[in-house]
């Protein structure tokens, strides 16, 4: 599981690993930036808390937000 945060309003959800990597395949954009999913609460944004793409590209909610 990938733990994802929302950057709007903090809401935690965990997404299958295997989820997570279909998503970045099918994201052909900028590699620089996570596989994001749309908070389920707010609309807001959702970003890793930790994830390694499949290109090995590590990311992490700091990389986005300030601790
Ligand atoms: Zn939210």
């Amino acid at each position: 599981m990938v733990n994802y945060i929302c950057l709007d309003c903090d809401t935690h959800e965990e997404i299958p690993l295997s989820v997570v990597r279909d998503f970045d395949a099918m994201d052909l954009g900028d590699e620089s930036v996570a596989p994001r999913f749309s908070c389920e609460q707010c609309g807001g944004e959702m970003y890793p808390e930790y994830y390694k793409g499949i290109h090995g590209i590590e990311y992490r909610i700091t990389d986005v937000r300030p601790i």
